[in-house]
């Protein structure tokens, strides 16, 4: 019997240092950087490389990866506890090498990509020297594949890919992206799409426009035109027609690690609610004595550590499995919780600050836009509450009687044929 919510002291001296270090080193620099995935800038190479390095003497870089690919292999509840630290920053992702969407494009080039794909692409990406693009949504719709046109038809010994992609994250830095595309479109769309890798200077792959969000500061979300892309055989990642069984490697850890991240996003937000209400006097007192601000604070917190509890647990299963499949409604309870977990905290720090909270001088108002986004990146939210529903259901039979068992009288009939022999012993003395 192991039942434990304590951390060892050994791992618990590194989240003490990583902790520190996110917070003086990596904060900050989100008031002076572009977007974290701009490598190429020279004010990046200043100021994020030297943190790299840090973090790799410190034996901290990567670590969603195993031995085998450079990184600790510490498995998702040692993640789990370090990525709650990592979500208070924009930059420290990508300052610890695991920022999506690159740490999930690393898992299935580890996967399913041949030596070569793993040494061109692979070994950069892991060392930091490079980003990536994972292609798969196209603007008619993200949610359903079934709607999706791109397609790559064989020529000879190569594909030519013709389409259109949208809201590709991080396009305009990417040394290479990872597309989706049908190959056989007489089969369904589960089994007729197939991966590519196609590097980002191919002719006829072109950014149409970049898209922002509301909080970013660089419009960073491409729609992509594929026109006549040509790429040779040996550039298709897995085989022909597992697109979608190569996509659910990265997805299954990608939404886990999102959500853990979000916790110490959300923390952040409690954070600033209760230094808030203990600064701000009206009416005679601090917002803190106030009965309807306490009952903000309480709601935030055991809302939030009500999510952690589950992504904690999520971690624990994934651990204990080592299969993305028997842990799906757990994933899909997660992801479908992050989003309004962030939302209502955030947005109770930005009403409990006032107008400044609402205001662009504060962060709560781009949190807010996270939690959106976080209901949408990965699928929506809407898909994921589906999923839950009909694992959760799996576990349940239609009951064959007008009456189920829980029917009171029901119940109580079963309960006196059951406890038929002591009753009438029991009236018989
Ligand atoms: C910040 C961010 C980053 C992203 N990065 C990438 C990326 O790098 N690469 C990439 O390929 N994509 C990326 N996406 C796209 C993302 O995967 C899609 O937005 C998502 O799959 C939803 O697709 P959609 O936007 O076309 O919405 P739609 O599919 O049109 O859905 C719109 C809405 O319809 C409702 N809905 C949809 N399906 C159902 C259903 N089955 N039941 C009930 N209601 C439903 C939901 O309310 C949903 O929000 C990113 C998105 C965001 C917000």
């Amino acid at each position: 019997m192991s039942w434990d919510f304590e951390t060892d002291a050994d791992f618990q001296a590194e989240l003490d240092w990583i902790d520190q270090f996110v917070r003086e080193e990596v904060e900050p620099l989100e008031h002076v950087l572009g977007s974290p995935w701009n490598i190429h800038d020279p004010a990046f190479k200043a100021l994020v490389k030297p943190l790299q390095q840090r973090v790799k003497e410190r034996r901290l870089w990567a670590c969603h990866l195993g031995p085998e690919l450079g990184g600790p292999g510490y498995g998702q509840v040692k993640l789990a506890l370090m990525n709650e630290i990592l979500g208070r920053a924009l930059f420290a992702p990508i300052v610890f090498g695991c920022q999506a969407p690159d740490s999930g494009n690393a898992e299935i080039l580890a996967h399913y990509g041949t030596e070569a794909q793993k040494e061109r692409f692979l070994k950069p990406l892991l060392a930091g020297d490079i980003v990536s693009c994972f292609a798969m949504t196209e603007p008619q719709g993200g949610a359903d594949p079934k709607v999706f046109t791109t397609r790559a038809v064989r020529d000879g010994d190569a594909w030519v890919i013709n389409g259109r992609k949208w809201f590709a994250s991080n396009a305009r830095y990417a040394d290479f992206f990872i597309v989706m595309a049908i190959t056989d479109p007489e089969v369904s769309a589960y089994k007729g799409m197939s991966m590519f890798i196609v590097p980002a200077n191919t002719p006829g792959l072109s950014i149409i426009r970049n898209v922002g969000m509301a909080d970013e500061p660089e419009a960073t979300h491409a729609y992509l035109a594929f026109d006549d892309v040509r790429v040779a055989d040996e550039q298709m990642l897995g085989a022909p027609g597992d697109a979608f069984v190569v996509a659910q490697v990265r997805l299954g850890g990608g939404r886990v690690h999102h959500a853990m991240r979000t916790i110490g996003l959300a923390q952040k937000a409690l954070d600033a609610l209760c230094e808030r209400a203990l600064s701000r006097h009206t009416q005679g007192g601090a917002l803190a004595d106030k009965q309807m601000v306490q009952e903000k604070i309480a709601d935030s917190w055991l809302e939030l550590e009500q999510f952690r509890l589950l992504v904690m647990r999520t971690a624990w299963r994934i651990d204990r499995y080592q299969d993305y499949q028997k842990v799906r409604k757990d994933i899909a309870a997660v992801k479908a919780a992050m989003p309004r977990v962030l939302h209502d905290i955030a947005a109770r720090a930005l009403h409990v600050h006032g107008s400044i909270g609402a205001s662009s001088e504060m962060p709560f108002a781009g949190m807010i836009s996270r939690a959106f986004q976080m209901g949408l990146a990965d699928g929506p939210t809407e898909v994921h509450k589906v999923t839950v529903a009909k694992q959760l259901l799996r576990d349940y039979a239609p009951c064959e009687q007008m009456f189920p068992a829980y029917h009171r009288p029901t119940a109580a009939a079963a309960a006196r044929r059951k406890f038929a022999a002591a009753l009438a012993q029991g009236a018989a003395r």
